[in-house]
């Protein structure tokens, strides 16, 4: 069963995607915390950090990689706030790993 993540990177369902290359998908949370708010999302299913093999950690040097690439061209993001929920108890509800990419506004420290 494909998560929703994989729906949108399969194109089977509608999302605002504002960047892609091979390893990441990016679109715009669909009830976004900040003026900017867009998911950094791997293109392989992985559940969660804590289900990262070996050879994911490629997705961890391409969802940093990415995040400065939105910070540069994203009028607005040059700052930004980059959080991972994973597990149910720190708030992860989609089990795809994702960071969410908070900007356009001044954070609580
Ligand atoms: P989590 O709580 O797992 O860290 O974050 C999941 C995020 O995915 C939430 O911020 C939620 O608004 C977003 N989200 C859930 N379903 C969809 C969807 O179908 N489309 C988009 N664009 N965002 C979604």
């Amino acid at each position: 069963m494909k998560t929703i993540f994989s729906k949108i990177i399969d194109r089977e369902i509608p999302a605002d995607i504002v960047a892609e290359n091979d390893q990441v998908i990016v679109f715009r949370d669909i009830n976004p915390k900040t003026p900017i708010h867009v998911l950094i999302v791997p293109k392989k299913e992985i559940k969660d950090i804590q289900s990262f093999a070996p050879e994911d950690f490629v997705y961890a040097q391409a969802i940093f990689a990415m995040a400065q690439q939105l910070s540069q061209t994203i009028p607005g993001a040059e700052e930004f706030r980059l959080q991972i929920n994973s597990g149910y108890r720190a708030g992860q509800r989609v089990f795809h790993v994702h960071a969410h990419f908070l900007a356009g506004a001044e954070l609580a420290a």
